[in-house]
């Protein structure tokens, strides 16, 4: 079976890649802690880029990376790349987020997931990028998901992601968009 690193040392999200990447027969490794890599990139398509690309020329193997976060249009774009460093914890991020919003009427957000696959020597195979249109609500509703999830309502299925089934949020959500166009590409690569 083909080796595939995925490029984290957080056992949640190995799992995470894995649940979209089953029909496929690869084995999913995690990258070692030891081998850090650090995100300069500019966009989260650049940061997932150059984490694949660097893990596959370390370990001279298949990569996958992602990169994801979640852009607010009235705060030009912010989170963005820092929304898993906008504060300390899950919920120090919303207030803070909710906090620097306050009143504004422009609520249009978006969640963003880049993701890479890099070849052994490094070079991009494929990379996709999947988004998911939403509004920030002004207080969270909903106990599922993880970071902003409670705050992130969709109008077209009138939930957040934290009031979504896990079946649900893992197909309508910025990274079930991007593992929906990455997957035909991949069943084609191999
Ligand atoms: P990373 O892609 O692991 O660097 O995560 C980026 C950060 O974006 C996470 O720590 C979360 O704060 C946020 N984020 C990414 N995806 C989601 C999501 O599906 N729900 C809520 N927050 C998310």
């Amino acid at each position: 079976m083909k080796k595939l690193i995925v490029a984290t040392s957080n056992p949640g999200k190995l799992q995470e890649i894995q649940d979209y990447l089953t029909d496929l027969p690869w084995e999913l490794h995690l990258k070692p802690k030891e081998l850090e890599i650090e995100e300069t990139g500019t966009t989260f398509l650049e940061n997932a880029a150059l984490k694949a690309s660097q893990v596959a020329t370390a370990l001279g193997e298949w990569a996958i990376a992602d990169d994801s976060g979640l852009a607010v249009d009235a705060l030009n774009g912010a989170p963005g790349l820092y929304s898993a460093r906008y504060a300390n914890s899950d919920q120090e991020r919303i207030e803070r987020l909710l906090k620097e919003l306050g009143n504004n009427k422009n609520r249009q957000a978006r969640f963003v997931c880049a993701i890479a696959i890099a070849s052994p020597d490094g070079i991009i195979a494929l990379q996709t990028e999947g988004i998911c249109a939403g509004e920030i609500l002004k207080t969270p509703q909903g106990i599922g998901g993880f970071g902003y999830d409670p705050i992130f309502y969709v109008p077209q299925y009138q939930q957040t992601f934290a009031q979504m089934t896990p079946e649900m949020k893992q197909k309508v959500s910025h990274r079930g968009q991007a593992f929906e166009t990455l997957l035909p590409q991949l069943h084609q690569l191999f």
